[in-house]
């Protein structure tokens, strides 16, 4: 008798963004070398198949659901609540073809938690279904402990400074403010697409991109209150970079000196101002270190890119600063160079700084990135953030404070000892490796 295909497959859905791609696909590599077969549906946007590194995925693109405009002429927010109204039906005949393809193997469909359409199209399927929440499990705390207040008792309450500082239960750092979502526009549509993120549909268990030893009060909150099983299996860490990246940059850290080099970005999203991101440049300057950083075209509001600069900034940086596009995050991360982080503190940037072991300065821009740095700052305590208005000397101070203060040695020390940590749950017996280890069992029993 011919033996049964043992390999089964696993549909991935990711939101088509780099932030949100990344984790999706390092997940898809772990469940590959676990024996599954993978595919991806893509929606919106082919972005993934060119990637060389999973070749041995499948790729399926759903029709296109909404024009250019409607993608360019409105915020993320706006965006992903369109895009989860129109891709419905096409990824119910997306499914039903690969049931037909694959003679119904489809094990479950992991879907990230903004592509909640997929909810219903497995239900209808009666297929298992898992989500995936790409960003720190504090964050998914924090919208779950919102979801269940008066929303609008809770925006009087907030009026009360004391209120605002208040932790949320036994939760620290977490306080009521940080339940408010910022920086995202108009809050209508924030808490509209959070109610459905919140929202677990037939999904029988959420994945984490994170692990016990990081957020394990937030992880314990989890696993208690979601009522379905809870996977903390992260960190994950492998590039799976959608934009040609600039090598160039290593080749210039090379010639740096050890831990003297501060890194700056502020993810694929965060659109700075003019006068921030001049100040920015001041203070790099006058903290005399090296500094690469990356600029993003179009993420400085107002301007076409780095000629905002004067002459005094554009000699100092061709002096000691290197600027690129795009760096390939991790290798300068991992970099011996390099001797800090200025980030936005979206969670891929976090965890990938805290697995290089490497401390950060923080300047976060939205609620969940307000949560990651109290995080960095309060529990980890390995960064500093600039509080206010971004002002050259706050700047100045804050470089020099992490990279040549002892305050700045110390977070540098916790940071590579959370770093051991986070390698120890990765191995065998470690709570990640158990994790995986408790979804692949999970999904072999569908
Ligand atoms: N990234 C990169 N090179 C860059 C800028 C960003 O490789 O020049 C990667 C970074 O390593 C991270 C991701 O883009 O994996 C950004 O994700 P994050 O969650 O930190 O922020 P978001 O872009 O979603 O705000």
């Amino acid at each position: 008798m011919e033996k049964k295909e043992t390999k089964r497959r696993i549909v991935l859905v990711p939101v088509p963004s780099q932030g949100h791609v990344t984790p999706m696909m390092q997940l898809g590599e772990a469940l590959n070398s676990k024996g599954f077969s993978i595919t991806v549906v893509q929606v919106q946007f082919n972005l993934v198949s060119s990637l060389q590194q999973f070749s041995g995925f499948q790729f399926v693109t759903l029709p296109r659901s909404l024009s250019m405009n409607e993608v360019v002429g409105h915020g993320q927010i706006e965006f992903l609540l369109k895009l989860n109204k129109t891709s419905e039906a096409s990824f119910k005949v997306c499914i039903s073809q690969l049931l037909l393809q694959h003679g119904n193997d489809i094990a479950c469909i992991i879907y990230d938690e903004f592509m909640y359409f997929c909810g219903s199209i497995a239900k209808e399927f009666k297929l298992p279904s898992v989500i995936f929440s790409t960003q720190s499990a504090t964050n998914h705390v924090s919208r779950c402990v919102f979801s269940k207040l008066d929303s609008e008792k809770f925006l009087i309450d907030m009026e009360d400074h004391e209120m605002q500082e208040k932790v949320v239960g036994n939760l620290h750092p977490l306080k009521y403010k940080d339940l408010l979502p910022s920086g995202f526009g108009p809050m209508e549509p924030v808490l509209k697409i959070r109610r459905e993120v919140v929202n677990k549909r037939t999904a029988s268990a959420v994945i984490f991109n994170t692990t016990s030893c990081l957020e394990s009060l937030s992880v314990s909150w989890l696993k208690q209150e979601l009522g379905i099983e809870v996977y903390a299996l992260g960190p994950l860490h492998v590039t799976a970079s959608l934009l040609e990246e600039d090598k160039g940059c290593i080749e210039w850290l090379n010639k740096q000196k050890p831990r003297s080099v501060i890194y700056i970005s502020v993810g694929t999203v965060a659109k700075m101002e003019t006068k921030e991101v001049l100040e920015m440049a001041w203070g790099l300057c006058n903290s005399n270190q090296p500094f690469l950083w990356v600029i993003r075209p179009g993420s400085i509001l107002e301007s076409d890119g780095i000629e905002i600069f004067p002459n005094e900034v554009s000699r100092v940086i061709s002096e000691r600063g290197y600027i690129v596009k795009r760096a390939p995050q991790i290798e300068v991360l991992k970099h011996s160079a390099v001797g800090g982080f200025w980030s936005h503190c979206g969670w891929n940037s976090t965890l990938e700084s805290i697995v290089e072991g490497v401390p950060l300065i923080c300047r976060p821009f939205q609620s969940e990135q307000k949560i990651n740095a109290a995080y960095i700052v309060s529990v980890w305590e390995i960064g500093i953030q600039i509080q206010g208005e971004v002002e050259r000397g706050k700047v100045e101070g804050a470089v020099k404070r992490l990279i040549l203060d002892e305050a700045g040695a110390g977070m540098r020390e916790r940071a590579l000892v959370l770093k051991e940590k986070l390698k120890a749950s990765l191995r065998s017996g470690g709570s990640s490796y158990n994790a995986l280890d408790g979804l692949v069992s999970y999904l072999n029993t569908k």
